[in-house]
């Protein structure tokens, strides 16, 4: 029987099990399908503070992690496939095994938006990634696009310029949704071509790997072919919330809704990071928010276990 579990590795869930370490209650925290969350898909964090230089993500969550291990968190590989929310203790699946937990903090985060595209699914890791730091080595040398508006799309444009020969940049409007620190980034970034406002059409791979791809003018309706060896899709992402459809109160986009702070509808449950958060997404804000599910689980220990 556990005090806590903590599903989600990321940010939020590593804070959340700092936290609840260090108050003696010995949290299990199941990692998910993407240990460590999307500070280690990232490059650079620049504007998480006390680091005036800037530290890079895997690096950020490295430290999260041996700071939760440090005062006692135990870390389970796997994603949740099940749970019960029904009665306490609450019970988790993951893989073969069940654990039983007197409260719960649900950190599971967020995963890449893929175009849509037909086949497009099949193509990951043909080409098609979702993540600039894990992918861009593979195209040393090769023109690539990068897909978005946004500030993922524009630091992933900067970033693959490292390997790429050329980097299209594919927006579907002529307006970015990116800071302006970003964007006058990749402006002045000799080897990015702006490409606005197209949309993907067709992603070519006749020989199972990407070598070319079509862009639409939505204006226009102009199709032009670029020919590159990679496409990353830097389109934003949707909460890993599937898990706890119908038994969480969600928004129409699977995002969680909080009661109040980090609580949920459901007693002994609490939320944090990305998974219940589609307006601020920033990596302290996460960890805010999961010091807060911490404070409040225990805070729920004590007045009903004591
Ligand atoms: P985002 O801000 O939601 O941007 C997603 C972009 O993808 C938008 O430009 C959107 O176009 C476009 N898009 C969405 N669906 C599309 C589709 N089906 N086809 C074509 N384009 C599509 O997501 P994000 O860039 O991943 O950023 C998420 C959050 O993380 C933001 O708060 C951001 O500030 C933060 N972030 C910060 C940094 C940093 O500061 N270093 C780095 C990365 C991310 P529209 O604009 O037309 O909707």
């Amino acid at each position: 029987m556990h005090n806590v579990v903590i599903v989600g590795s990321g940010c939020a869930g590593l804070t959340a099990a700092i936290y609840a370490a260090r108050a003696n209650l010995k949290p299990l925290v199941i990692d998910g399908y993407e240990q460590g969350g999307q500070l280690s898909l990232t490059t650079h964090v620049e504007n998480f503070p006390g680091f005036p230089d800037g530290i890079m993500g895997p690096e950020l969550i490295e430290n999260m992690r041996k700071q939760a291990q440090r005062f006692g968190a135990e870390f389970k590989a796997g994603a949740v496939s099940e749970v019960d929310l029904s009665r306490r203790p609450f019970k988790i699946t993951v893989g073969k095994d069940t654990y039983e937990t007197r409260s719960l903090i649900v950190a599971a985060g967020a995963s890449a938006r893929l175009l849509g595209l037909p086949g497009e699914r099949e193509l990951i890791g043909r080409g098609l990634s979702t993540c600039a730091t894990c992918d861009g080595y593979f195209f040393r040398g090769k023109p690539i696009a990068v897909v978005g508006g946004g500030d993922s799309a524009m630091e992933e444009a900067n970033f693959l310029t490292r390997y790429a020969s050329k980097v299209y940049l594919i927006h579907r409007r002529r307006e970015f949704r990116a800071s302006k620190i970003m964007i006058d980034r990749a402006r002045a970034n000799e080897k990015i071509e702006f490409v606005t406002p197209y949309v993907v059409q067709t992603i070519h791979a006749p020989q199972g790997h990407v070598d070319a791809a079509s862009v639409r003018n939505v204006e226009s309706g102009e199709i032009r072919d670029l020919t590159v060896d990679g496409v990353f899709v830097a389109i934003g992402h949707d909460p890993n919330s599937t898990v706890f459809k119908g038994k969480l109160e969600m928004d129409s986009n699977g995002y969680l809704i909080a009661k109040h702070g980090s609580l949920t509808s459901v007693p002994g449950v609490f939320i944090a990071g990305d998974v219940q958060d589609h307006r601020y997404r920033q990596a302290v804000t996460a960890a805010g928010s999961g010091c807060m599910a911490a404070l409040d689980a225990e805070k729920f220990l004590e007045e009903h276990i004591g």
